[in-house]
């Protein structure tokens, strides 16, 4: 399957299925990556054993004179101090203007060579080969960023890829903890904008956990295609782009209060869509919204709860650090239909309190 993601002369394609990086070399040249330029792939050392001397051997027997670099998997990685060693095997691998920089792994590894490739030289080629569903996500939208130790993503820019390649073998290896994670993002999708594929990812919830390659390229072709949908109408964040956040604020501050690594993102914003579900109702919405919401985690094996002794004051605290916030309400992302969400500005803090309460009873 391939789809373009729609943003003028920066428009790029995303290619997805199994076994296309066995013409990574095609793919390369069509897309004209240079042979004569050194290439840079980057990956973690996860990832790395599993995949990288595939990667490596496939580009070298194509011509391309690539070079690995491998970066400490986990959050922690995409740090300044890391992309400071990320330019020094830049430079001593002898990139220049001409060259590429390859990210093999998930949205850390895509997140952190993403920002390496906006920023060496004031800007470089840009190829991401995601191996997490997640990564779907951040693959496309050309957001990259590195973390500061005071907030996330805040040292970042917008830089779109020349191409993704999603390759349903890389994601064979992943586990299963990361499977249902990624996935919480692609119903996500489905969530906001397309009542189909909602009702799709509930029939189909078996397939996906067991990586079924038809299934999972369908599911990763309807986000990513979603995403770009939304991408291509507000690439800088304007407006419509909010809605992708169904789920995030919550999540984001459980995340935080939780620490890195007890909740992943996707289980984290799974009950942030509970939460906004919640809201929904409260607001006179179906009720439905929220039964269908909570029902299709729990066939995913998500959690639907916020664990009991995640203090509900941190959460506020951490949510109030978020950048949503204005004057005692906050821009909210509402399901109004399963697959329509609405934005908005008038949600209180004592109502999202509220909420947060209501999702520690949850189960
Ligand atoms: P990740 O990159 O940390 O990957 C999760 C774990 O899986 C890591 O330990 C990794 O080593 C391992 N892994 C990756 N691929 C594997 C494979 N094929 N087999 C086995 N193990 C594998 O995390 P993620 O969930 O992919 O991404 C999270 C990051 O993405 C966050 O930093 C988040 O901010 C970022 N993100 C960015 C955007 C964006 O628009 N730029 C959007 C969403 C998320
Ligand atoms: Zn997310």
């Amino acid at each position: 399957r391939e789809l373009t993601v729609d943003l003028g002369e920066r428009s790029y394609p995303i290619y997805i299925g199994q076994g296309i990086l066995n013409n990574i070399a095609g793919l390369f040249e069509k897309h004209q990556l240079s042979r004569k330029s050194p290439m840079l792939v980057i990956t973690d050392d996860e990832v790395a054993p599993l995949h990288l001397e595939r990667v490596m051997a496939l580009l070298r027997e194509g011509g391309f004179a690539a070079t690995a670099c491998i970066v400490p998997a986990g959050e922690p990685t995409k740090s300044l101090a890391q992309l400071e060693g990320i330019v020094t095997a830049a430079l001593e691998a002898g990139l220049d203007r001409s060259s590429a920089i390859v990210a093999l792994g998930g949205g850390v590894v895509g997140d952190l060579a993403g920002f390496a490739a906006a920023s060496f030289m004031r800007g470089i080629r840009f190829v991401q080969i995601p191996t997490t569903i997640l990564a779907h996500d951040s693959s496309v939208g050309g957001k990259v960023a590195v973390n500061h130790p005071m907030a996330k993503n805040i040292i970042g820019a917008f830089h779109q890829p020349e191409l993704v390649l999603f390759d349903i073998d890389t994601l064979l290896t992943l586990p299963s903890r990361q499977v249902k994670a990624g996935l919480s993002e692609v119903i996500k999708h489905g969530l906001i904008w397309d009542e189909a594929f909602t009702q799709w990812c509930d029939d189909n919830a078996e397939k996906l956990l067991a990586l079924d390659p038809e299934a999972l390229s369908y599911a990763l072709y309807i986000g990513c295609k979603v995403k770009s949908i939304v991408v291509s109408q507000d690439e800088r964040e304007n407006d419509l782009r909010a809605i992708l956040n169904l789920g995030h604020t919550i999540g984001h501050a459980l995340e935080a209060v939780a620490g890195y690594g007890e909740l992943l993102h996707g289980e984290a914003i799974a009950i942030g869509m509970v939460g906004a579900a919640k809201l929904a109702q409260q607001f006179g919405y179906d009720e439905n919204i929220h039964t269908v919401t909570k029902n299709l985690f729990l066939k995913y094996g998500l959690p639907v709860s916020i664990p009991a002794h995640l203090d509900t004051g941190s959460i506020m605290n951490a949510m109030m650090h978020d950048k949503k916030f204005k004057e005692g309400t906050m821009v909210y992302i509402i399901p109004t239909e399963i697959g329509k969400v609405e934005i908005r500005k008038d949600v209180t803090v004592a109502q999202v309190r509220q909420i947060v309460e209501l999702l520690k009873g949850e189960s």
